[in-house]
C-alpha cells in the first residue's frame, strides 16, 4: 500500500507541476506565438502529455526499484563462482553472450520511440479537428458539412488508429524477440560445453543466477518499451517548453504609473511574422493627452495592428512607439498594460457571471461601480431585463449572449478599468 501510494503521489506531483508550469509557458509567449498555434494540439500536448509521463514515472520507478538489484547480486554470484572454481573461458563466454538478450529491445527501441511519437501526434490531430469542428459547428451545420467532417475525421482517426497499433505491435514483441534470442544463446552454449567438455554439475550453480536473472531483464526489456513512449510524451513537452517567443522586457524597464502628455508612432512598420507583406507600413502620428482619435481605413488596412502595437502585443518591426517620450520596449509591461485598456473586434468573454466578465482584471471593484460602468456601457438595460441580472452566465466564449450585448461588456469591463488611453477597436460595430 505505501509503495503503491508514494509513487502514485509523487508521479501525480510531479505531473501536476509540469502541467502548470506549461500554463506559464505558453502565457507568457507572445501574441505571435498565439496568432500561430493550433489550440486543439497545444491542449493535448498540455494535458495528455503529462498524464502519460505520470504513468511512466510510476512504473518505472516501482520495477527500476528492484529489477537492477536482483540482476546485480545474480552476475556478482556467477562472477564469483567462476573465479573461484577457475571457470574464466566459461565466464568470458556468458559476459559476452548475455548481452546478446538485449539486442532485440536496443533494436526494437527505436522504432517504438519513434512508433510512440506519430502516435501522439496523430491523437493531437484528432483532439484539433474535434475542438474545430465544435468551434465552427454553426458553419458545419448551415453548410451541410457534417458528412465531409465525418469522412475527414474518420480518416485522422484511421491514421491514428495505425501508428497505436504499430507501436503496441512493437512493444509486444520485445517480449517474444528476448525470448527467441534466448534460446539460441542457450542452445549455443550447450553446444559449446559439449564440445569444451564442461560437464552439467559443473556449470549448475552459474546457471541457477542466469535463470534469476531472467526475469527481471524480461521486466526491464518491457519497461524500456515503456520509457520508450514517455520519452516520445517527454520530447513533445521539452519541444514546446523550448518555444521562446516570449515577448521581452527590458531588463532596465522603468516604472510608469501615469500618461502625462502624448503618444507618438514614429515611422513605424509592422509585418507579421507569418505574411509576406508589412500590415503596418512607415506609420507616423502623434496623439495628444484628451483627445478622441478615429482610425478609418479599409478593412486589412492595419487599424488592428495598430492598436496592437500600442498595447505593445507586438513590437515594431521599424521606427518606435513612446508614450510621454519614452519608449514602450522600455516601459515595464505590466504598467504599460496598466495604462493601455482595450476592447478588442472580437469580443469573446468567459463562461462566468455578467458581473465577473465585467469585473475581470479588476477584481476589487465593488458591485455600485460594476453597475456604474455597465450603464455607461449602455448594457445595463439589456442586463436588468433578464431574471438573472448580474449573475446571469455569459455561454461558453459569451456566445449565449448577442454580439452587442457582448461588446457593451466588453466595454463595460473597460470603463471598469479606467485606464488613461484606451482603444476601442470596432467596439461598437454590433
Ligand atoms: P483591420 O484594419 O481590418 O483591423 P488588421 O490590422 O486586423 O486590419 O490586419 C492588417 C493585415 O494584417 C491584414 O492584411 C491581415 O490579413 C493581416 N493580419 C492580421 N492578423 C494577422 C496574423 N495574426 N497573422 C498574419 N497576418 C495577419
Ligand atoms: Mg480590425
Amino acid at each position: 500500500f505505501l509503495a503503491n501510494y508514494c509513487l502514485t503521489w509523487s508521479g501525480s506531483h510531479v505531473v501536476a507541476d509540469l502541467r502548470v508550469d506549461m500554463l506559464k509557458h505558453i502565457q507568457k509567449q507572445s501574441m505571435q506565438f498565439h496568432g500561430r498555434i493550433d489550440v486543439g494540439q497545444l491542449m493535448s500536448r498540455a494535458t495528455g502529455d503529462p498524464a502519460m509521463v505520470q504513468m511512466i514515472i510510476q512504473t518505472m520507478l516501482m520495477e527500476l526499484a528492484q529489477a537492477p538489484f536482483e540482476i546485480l547480486i545474480s552476475v556478482g554470484f556467477i562472477i564469483w563462482f567462476a573465479i573461484t572454481n577457475q571457470m574464466l573461458p566459461t565466464l568470458a563466454i556468458i559476459v559476452v553472450g548475455f548481452p546478446l538478450f538485449m539486442v532485440p529491445v536496443v533494436t526494437l527501441s527505436k522504432a517504438i520511440r519513434k512508433w510512440s511519437r506519430k502516435t501522439l501526434e496523430r491523437s493531437s490531430v484528432v483532439g484539433s479537428r474535434m475542438h474545430e469542428i465544435l468551434t465552427c459547428i454553426k458553419a458545419v451545420k448551415a453548410y451541410n458539412c457534417e458528412e465531409f467532417e465525418n469522412a475527414k475525421y474518420l480518416d485522422t482517426n484511421k491514421n491514428l488508429l495505425k501508428s497505436t497499433l504499430r507501436a503496441v505491435r512493437l512493444g509486444l514483441f520485445v517480449g517474444p524477440s528476448v525470448e527467441t534470442v534466448g534460446i539460441f544463446l542457450i542452445c549455443a552454449f550447450i553446444v559449446w560445453c559439449f564440445f569444451a567438455n564442461v560437464t552439467l554439475a559443473n556449470i549448475l550453480p552459474m546457471l541457477a543466477p542466469l535463470l534469476l536473472i531472467y526475469k527481471p531483464l524480461k521486466q526491464l526489456s518491457k519497461l524500456q518499451v515503456q520509457i520508450e513512449q514517455g520519452r516520445a510524451s517527454l520530447q513533445r513537452i521539452w519541444s514546446l517548453m523550448d518555444v521562446n517567443m516570449e515577448l521581452p522586457e527590458n531588463p532596465n524597464a522603468v516604472e510608469k504609473k501615469t500618461f502625462e502628455d502624448k503618444i507618438v508612432f514614429d515611422n513605424v512598420s509592422f509585418k507579421y511574422d507569418t505574411a509576406e507583406q508589412d500590415a503596418v507600413s512607415r506609420a507616423s502620428f502623434e496623439i495628444r493627452k484628451g483627445s478622441f482619435v478615429a482610425v478609418v481605413g479599409t478593412t486589412g488596412s492595419g487599424k488592428s495592428t495598430m492598436s496592437a502595437l500600442l498595447s505593445r502585443f507586438f513590437d515594431p518591426r521599424e521606427g518606435s512607439v513612446k508614450m510621454d517620450g519614452v519608449d514602450l520596449k522600455d516601459i515595464r509591461i505590466l504598467d504599460l498594460r496598466r495604462l493601455v485598456g482595450a476592447v478588442q473586434q472580437e469580443t469573446t468573454l468567459f463562461n462566468e457571471s455578467i458581473e465577473e466578465n465585467i469585473k475581470y482584471g479588476t477584481p476589487n471593484a465593488t458591485h455600485e461601480e460594476v453597475v456604474n460602468a455597465a450603464k455607461l456601457a449602455n448594457a445595463h438595460a439589456f442586463i436588468m431585463s433578464q431574471p438573472e441580472g448580474y449573475s446571469r452566465l455569459c455561454g461558453e466564449k459569451g456566445l449565449a449572449l448577442s454580439g452587442g450585448e457582448r461588446q457593451r461588456i466588453a466595454i463595460a469591463r473597460a470603463i471598469l478599468k479606467n485606464p488613461p488611453i484606451l482603444i476601442l477597436d470596432e467596439a461598437t460595430s454590433a
